[in-house]
């Protein structure tokens, strides 16, 4: 125990360093999204996140969006537990077969008007994962998408964009964030 106190102080953490936040852009872009949400909302937006299939890295930058730095919540963009109280459906992954009639079932569940929202790159295409025999394809495969956010993992900050470009675009039926 000792000998590995020791070394933990000689050498430090193996750990990568934390990005440096960019304090002014993620405001701005906070500013924006609130005055969107507000707009066209009312300040209420719920997100029902489905994992069609995911490595989970697009899901460790969804979490962030709720901790303290984005904080997600302050505009009234709320993640739900249910498909029922749903506006928006965030889905990842390239989507399994066996998660089709899953995310099937979700979508017809949630309310209309809705909006779907593939979320990776692999929730374009299939992404790392597309021709494999256990995946159906990207999320249009199975139920229609109104915007698609790119990256693998897309960062919070582009999935703050995205759902800014969503509040904007809803109306105009864009399909790709710009
Ligand atoms: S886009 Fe990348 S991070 Fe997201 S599910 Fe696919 S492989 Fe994982």
């Amino acid at each position: 125990m000792r000998r590995l106190l020791f070394k933990s102080l000689v050498h430090g953490p193996l750990t990568e360093a934390a990005p440096v936040p960019d304090d002014a852009s993620v405001a701005e872009l906070a500013a924006l999204v609130d005055r969107a949400a507000r707009r066209r909302l009312g300040r209420s937006l719920a997100i029902r996140e489905v994992d069609a299939g995911s490595c989970n890295g697009c899901e460790l930058e969804i979490h962030a969006l709720g901790n303290v730095f984005y904080d997600l919540e302050r505009f009234g963009i709320r993640f739900v537990a249910s498909p029922r109280h749903a506006d928006v459906l965030l889905v990842t992954g390239p989507v399994t077969t066996n998660m089709r009639e899953a995310l099937e079932r979700t979508y017809q569940a949630t309310p209309q008007p809705n909006w779907v929202v593939a979320v990776g790159d692999c929730a374009r295409d299939g992404g790392v994962f597309s021709g494999s025999y256990t995946c159906v394809g990207g999320v249009s495969a199975v139920v229609p998408v109104d915007l698609h956010i790119p990256g693998c993992p897309p960062s919070p900050t582009a999935l703050l964009k995205g759902l800014l470009a969503l509040l904007d675009c809803v109306d105009r039926g864009a399909t790709e964030v710009p």
